[in-house]
């Protein structure tokens, strides 16, 4: 059904398999290869968009496991004549990864080193090795591959020769097709055919470079009229390699080497099994200058004198790009200390080599270089690697920050990367500001004023048609700045590739003969058109409106979302944006037929920074799983595709919706480290709320979201309720009934439960906490989670102690019947009216204090973070807004009043070393930190912090059977085994679920901060 509803997606030349023919070759998939065969609508929804504008649902997915997978896979697509587009990490920006054909996901398998020749700087790797980790295991070698893109996270070496992808340092190591040797590939009959030196060809490679030479000859003429001489010119076909027109040659020696014919092809002409590449020394220092301009149009000028100095990169972050960075908490700091005033732009000149001392005085001489041309002051220098490095995860981050913004108009990629010569650039960056302005939009400029492309997107709404519409505006300036191109002489495509927005442009770069000369080479490769058809050759209308994710009204198929009452409140993302001033209405007022749901979801726009492995928590259950579907992007995107109708009636509250989002453990992971804020936590609150009320709960729901209700009576016969770990078969039991697994041992109930021990006279009534707050005086309110408080007690008497020896008044909440809760339990299972009735009375609770200035101190990182964060758009408005500002974990609390000299108390030293797992929303809200200051309060503390992600406990995820191996491998992922490389340390875990996997895993005891600074008073 939804290949016919695909019909319209087909870009003109692609022919779009019957459902007999999508059967059957699901069947000789699942028959012939070992591989993932995913047919389903929505495992095809997730691959139908890459971080383009375009949408095309594949006829099925392929996650081979074997060479043999890909070798079958392509003969019976071939005999079925349905297309094969390889796939990496989907990341361009241009639709080529895009296509109605069988996509064949590189990345779960394919992603070895095959070998490295470190004498001869060579290493050669499968298509779906991700560069970063490329670099990772080269470092050892003192080498690297030099080529880095801002996605070197998430970019594949497969795509990144498919898009003849360009780092930020190409003026130093050239694009990719001057840094791959050779490639081994599958043309599209099958045959395996290795691509090289010309000199080392077999027949069949030689036949195709004889024939590619001898059409180079034919052409001559006009490729030295047409071909863009710039270094960063990626658009059609490498017809130059013969003949090279590049302002770089390809190869050192100005041999050929057919392998460059591929690069930058968009797996149109063939199927790469592995790359052989070419490395680079790793420089041993760098040092950077950053140049602070009063104008843009100054900074620009400057690029072509600073490229005289020999740096190793020139990149631009603009005005617009400084400001979005310093309302970024994250980048703030980093982006102030480069800042000399308020300039209108700043220029990151890198000098880099072997020799410190040189690279000073490089250095020195940009110091002097921005003296004479009247700038001096104006450079900030910075030789360290740290204030550098992260200066370079800000300019990475460049795109990312600027899609964060808000409502249906988005900065769109589709002259996004022309390279013009660089004694033009500032004539360009004015004349297309322009052009800008009278189209109703402005784009923010950054990236490689090195080698003259820089990245714009104006901001457009391509869900609106008319001449207002983004389709419309997009043609009309992309016509413009075409002109401008032409009259610099620059090239259109100059870095992302052609694809779906910028395939039309080639024959208006190369001209007609050139255009046909392309066709010719594709018929020689791929004369049934297999791979990727409608990318290079018969591309569609860029501004085909059937083939947009969001296809405006009046398009075959228009988006629109479906009528949906969310039970959580998103309506700040309900909202519209002014494409020149970036301003936007009220929370509320942006039209979404889900009140902001859907536009909180389409926030994510494919990029694919969640296939991160580096530092940071996103995305726990791809790190282990590696597939689509459990990834931040594979499960807003089955969001999306549901709210929008395009997966059939009742799709969000369908079994498949439910699966796509079972493996999210709620970490917030992606709240904090995806670019653009989709919340995936927050998003399967509000799923479950849908899918439980169609679905109901279970028992195993109940039993875990009402824990809250019954703990003080259990806690009145823990005996009892500690049976399923004491009676023989119990625990099996449990796992039949409820779904618990019988590997796992349960919270122990107690009879002396915080509210039965505390010590009355520990604590003060509220009138007295908050008449000291009122006169200045050390108070604060200590609230005691259902967890610390019933299984814990030892932590929340800790707490109090400490905070009582720093010499605070402190309050706690009594309630009668019971405790109060943040109604966390209950917000995980869906349970969102029980979970506001808790939340809203725990808030009702601390309003008197909160609003008399007393700090609320938890902690439970996801209990109390829970005010912070959930309470927010539970509809508690301005009430919850002033609780939440007083609340503050054990620790952050801690530190806030150290750092304001208020916090002081005398502690033993220790001699052990302190290990540190931060609870992933710990991490979400910034708050590792101040535990690591916490523990520096500590006489002779070395404390590591383990480079983890989630724990993979995460609440009661960790607990239920059908997720006790993925909870596991999570844990294995890098917290065990960094607590097995320190059997000595101390661990300090102040999530209850992180402590009990550690219990489980690692057979050692996790100590909440409070505990070990009790132990240690003096
Ligand atoms: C935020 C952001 C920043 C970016 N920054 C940069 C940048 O700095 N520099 C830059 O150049 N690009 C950049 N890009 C574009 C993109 O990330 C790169 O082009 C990247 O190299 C693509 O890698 P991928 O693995 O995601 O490839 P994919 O998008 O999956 O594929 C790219 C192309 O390669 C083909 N392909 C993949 N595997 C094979 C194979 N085995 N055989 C044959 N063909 C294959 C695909 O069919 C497709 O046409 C950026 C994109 C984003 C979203
Ligand atoms: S979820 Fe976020 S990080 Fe992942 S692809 Fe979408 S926008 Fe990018
Ligand atoms: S909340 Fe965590 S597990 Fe869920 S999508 Fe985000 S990063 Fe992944």
């Amino acid at each position: 059904m939804l290949i016919d509803s695909a019909k319209h997606l087909l870009p003109p030349g692609a022919a779009l398999p019957s459902n007999e023919v999508s059967d059957a070759l699901a069947q000789r998939l699942r028959k012939h290869t070992e591989g993932e065969v995913l047919f389903d609508a929505g495992s095809r929804g997730r691959y139908a968009t890459d971080a383009s504008i375009y949408q095309i649902m594949p006829v099925g997915v392929l996650v081979p496991r074997s060479e043999r997978d890909i070798a079958a896979a392509i003969d019976i697509a071939r005999d079925l004549k349905v297309p094969v587009l390889p796939r990496g990490g989907g990341s361009s920006q241009c639709g080529q990864a895009t296509g109605a054909a069988l996509v064949v996901d590189n990345t779960k398998h394919f992603r070895r080193v095959l070998d490295v020749d470190v004498q001869q700087r060579t290493a050669t790797v499968e298509p779906g090795l991700v560069l970063d980790h490329l670099n990772a295991q080269l470092k050892p070698h003192g080498l690297w591959f030099p080529v880095d893109v801002s996605t070197s996270a998430q970019a594949t070496l497969g795509g990144m020769a498919g898009n003849n992808s360009c780092g930020s340092r190409s003026i130093a190591y050239g694009n990719m097709v001057h840094n791959v040797l050779g490639a081994s590939v599958w043309l599209s009959d099958g045959e395996l055919v290795n691509f090289g030196p010309v000199s080392r060809l077999g027949a069949r490679a030689a036949d195709i470079a004889w024939f590619v030479r001898d059409l180079a000859r034919q052409h001559r003429a006009q490729i030295e009229e047409r071909w863009p001489k710039v270094l960063r010119r990626v658009g059609g076909y490498n017809l130059d390699i013969f003949d090279n027109q590049s302002e770089r040659p390809y190869t050192e020696d100005g041999s050929v080497n057919l392998a460059h014919l591929l690069v930058g092809a968009e797996g149109t002409l063939a199927y790469t099994r592995s790359l052989t590449l070419k490395l680079s020394a790793l420089p041993s220092a760098k040092v950077l200058g950053v140049v602070n301009f009063p104008t843009f149009h100054a900074a620009m000028d400057a690029a072509q004198h600073i490229v005289k100095l020999g740096p190793t990169a020139v990149e631009l972050v603009d005005r617009i790009m400084i400001d979005l960075s310093l309302d970024n908490p994250a980048f703030r700091p980093t982006i102030e200390s480069a800042l000399i005033g308020k300039p209108a732009a700043i220029l990151l000149v890198e000098f880099s080599g072997d020799d410190k001392r040189a690279l000073l005085s490089k250095l020195k001489d940009l110091v002097d270089l921005m003296g004479e041309l009247g700038l001096p002051g104006s450079v900030m220098e910075m030789t360290d690697d740290a204030p550098q490095k992260n200066l370079w995860e800000v300019r990475k981050a460049g795109l990312n920050i600027m899609m964060s913004l808000k409502g249906d108009g988005k900065p769109v990629s589709f002259i996004e990367d022309c390279a013009v010569p660089l004694e033009h650039l500032a004539e360009y960056t004015d004349h297309l500001t322009e052009v800008f302005g009278r189209h109703g939009t402005h784009g923010t400029w950054y990236a490689h004023a090195s080698v003259g492309t820089l990245h714009v997107r104006p901001i457009l709404d391509m869900r609106q048609a008319g001449p207002h519409g983004g389709a419309a505006k997009m043609r009309a300036i992309a016509e413009e700045a075409s002109e401008l191109v032409r009259k610099y002489r620059g090239a259109y495509s100059g870095e992302h590739g052609d694809g779906l927005c910028r395939g039309e442009w080639i024959e208006w770069q190369f001209g007609p003969a050139i255009n046909e000369a392309f066709r010719a080479i594709k018929h020689k490769l791929d004369p049934i058109g297999l791979f990727n058809p409608g990318k290079i050759i018969d591309p569609p209308k860029m501004d085909d409106v059937s083939l947009f994710r969001f296809a405006p009204p009046g398009a075959p198929r228009p988006y629109r979302t479906i009528a949906l009452k969310p039970v959580l409140d998103w309506s700040a993302w309900d909202v519209q944006s002014d494409p020149l001033t970036e301003e936007t209405t009220a929370p509320g007022t942006g039209g979404d037929t889900t009140g902001g749901f859907a536009k909180a979801v389409e926030m994510c726009n494919n990029n694919g920074h969640c296939r991160k492995f580096d530092a940071g928590t996103m995305c726990p259950s791809y790190r282990v799983t590696r597939d689509e579907q459990h990834l931040t992007r594979g499960r807003a995107n089955t969001l999306r595709l549901a709210l929008s109708g395009q997966l059939g009636p009742d799709a969000l509250t369908s079994d498949e919706m439910l699966q796509a989002l079972d493996l999210c453990v709620s970490c917030k992971g992606c709240k904090r480290e995806c670019p653009t804020g989709v919340d995936m936590a927050k998003m399967k609150i509000e799923f479950l709320a849908h899918y439980k009320a169609r679905h109901g709960h279970t028992l195993k729901d109940r039993l875990v979201a009402n824990l809250p209700d019954y703990a003080r009576a259990a806690s009145r016969l823990p005996w009892l309720f500690n049976l399923r770990d004491t009676l023989p078969g119990a625990a099996w039991l449990s796992e039949k009934l409820l779904g618990l697994s019988a590997q796992r041992s349960l919270p122990k109930w107690r009879a002396d439960t915080f509210w039965r021990s505390a010590d009355a006279s520990m604590f003060a009534s509220q009138g007295d906490t908050i008449a000291t707050a009122a006169d200045g005086g050390k108070a604060a309110v200590l609230f005691v989670d259902t967890f610390n408080g019933s299984f814990e007690t030892e932590n929340a008497l800790a707490a109090a102690r400490v905070l009582k020896a720093a010499g605070y008044t402190l309050h706690t909440l009594a309630k009668n019947d019971g405790h109060h809760c943040c109604g966390r339990t209950y917000l995980a299972h869906g349970m969102v009216d029980q979970a506001k009735a808790k939340t809203g009375a725990l808030i009702d609770a601390l309003l008197p204090l909160a609003r008399n200035g007393v700090p609320i101190v938890g902690l439970e990182p996801s209990c109390l973070l829970t005010l912070r964060d959930e309470a927010l758009v539970m509809g508690f408005g301005v009430r919850a807004e002033i609780v939440s500002k007083q609340a503050l974990l054990f620790e952050e609390f801690i530190a806030r009043e150290a750092k304001a000299g208020r916090f002081k108390l005398k502690l033993d030293s220790v001699d052990r070393e302190i290990l540190l797992h931060g609870h992933c929303h710990q991490k979400a809200f910034g708050a590792v930190s101040p535990i690591l200051a916490v523990l520096q309060l500590i006489p002779g503390a070395k404390v590591e912090l383990i480079e983890s992600s989630c724990c993979g406990m995460a609440g009661s995820f960790g607990y239920e059977a059908k997720h006790y191996d993925i909870s596991m491998q999570m844990a294995e992922a890098s917290l065990l085994p960094a607590l097995r490389n320190a059997p000595e340390a101390i661990v300090v875990a102040d999530g209850t679920s992180c402590r009990h996997q550690i219990a489980d895993g690692a057979q050692r005891e996790a100590l909440h901060v409070a505990r070990l600074m009790d132990t240690l008073l003096r």
